[in-house]
């Protein structure tokens, strides 16, 4: 059956030592990267298209390039005068990596600002991606607009999927994060935590207390990752089922583990509805990719099984 997958959110151009002073520039970024990896796996009859604003810059045009490139549509974007794209650039120091952004002014922190355009897109989508990121990098009042839209749109009875995704230095106050990232799971039906990220900031005990809190909020679908633990899915009344992730020999970089995890997982669900094989195939994709540098590895590179 054919369908149409929207994915929302913000894509930053990455610059990465390269040699000596020299940086190598590409783009990626939570909701893209899901994208990248729902267009992957899903068949032909599917589209998969990417919502954002960027610029009108030279580096906004290259961006939107590549994400055409990867068979991500770009239709939806909106393209914003006197705005540029979110930057962020990876350190290398001793194999060990850290990040320093500059997303403050983005485009993409304007996505939601105009709310016909936004209604169109979503009215287009049969799945409709989000994270907490997204949320994190909009105004209140924009986070209101988008996550209006998105009930309206689970309502209709679209799928709405959320990665909470918590990333604690995008949110000036903690309890505005808390009660968003609630209110955007309340607006979902298919909710994909990572558990180290709600224990640390929602203080569940374990993993059964993730999914009660989100089924309490009204999401009926629930997978929580857990790294090399594996993943618990709880799906409307079946009982909670667990999938272990994939034997790693060597983790090269772990970047867009949750990610692909999330792009693999909804391709395989779009298309058979059945949760633990789509668990399975997408432990299988995230194991690959973090034995790969980089958060968009080519399929080829991914293994025969994949
Ligand atoms: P995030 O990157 O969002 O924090 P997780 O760390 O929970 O997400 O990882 C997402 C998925 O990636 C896991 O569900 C698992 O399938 C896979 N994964 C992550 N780390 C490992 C690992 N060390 N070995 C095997 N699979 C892993």
């Amino acid at each position: 059956m054919a369908g149409r997958l929207l994915s929302i959110g913000e894509c930053m151009v990455e610059l990465m030592q390269a040699e000596g002073d020299l940086l190598r520039k590409g783009y990626a970024g939570d909701t893209f990267n899901t994208a990248y990896y729902a267009r992957m796996f899903l068949p032909n009859d599917w589209s998969v298209d990417y919502f954002t604003a960027v610029g009108t810059d030279t580096v906004s045009g290259e961006m939107l390039a590549f994400i055409e490139n990867t068979g991500v549509g770009t239709g939806h974007i909106r393209r914003v005068e006197g705005r540029s794209p979110g930057l962020y650039m990876i350190h290398l120091k001793d194999g060990e990596r850290s990040f320093s952004y500059w997303r403050s002014v983005s485009a993409a922190k304007t996505l939601a600002d105009d709310a016909d355009h936004l209604r169109a897109a979503v009215e287009a989508s049969d799945i409709v991606i989000f994270s907490g990121i997204t949320l994190a990098i909009l105004a209140p009042a924009a986070v209101e607009t988008l996550l209006s839209e998105l009930r309206r749109a689970k309502a209709a009875g679209k799928l709405v999927v959320f990665d909470p995704n918590i990333r604690p230095r995008l949110w000036d106050d903690k309890a505005r994060m808390l009660e968003t990232i609630s209110a955007g799971a309340r607006a979902s039906g298919l909710v994909m935590p990572s558990f180290d990220d709600e224990a640390m900031h929602f203080g569940d005990a374990d993993i059964a207390a993730t999914i009660k809190r989100y089924r309490g909020l009204g999401a009926e679908n629930i997978v929580v990752k857990d790294g090399p633990n594996g993943v618990t899915l709880s799906f409307g009344d079946r009982k909670p089922e667990f999938v272990p992730s994939a034997k790693v020999e060597r983790i090269v970089d772990t970047t867009s583990a949750g990610d692909s995890f999330n792009g693999a997982f909804l391709a395989r669900y779009a298309v058979d509805g059945d949760p633990v094989s789509a668990a399975r195939f997408a432990a299988a994709t995230a194991a690959a990719v973090i034995q790969h540098h980089g958060a968009l590895v080519a399929r080829g590179k991914l293994g025969p099984a994949l």
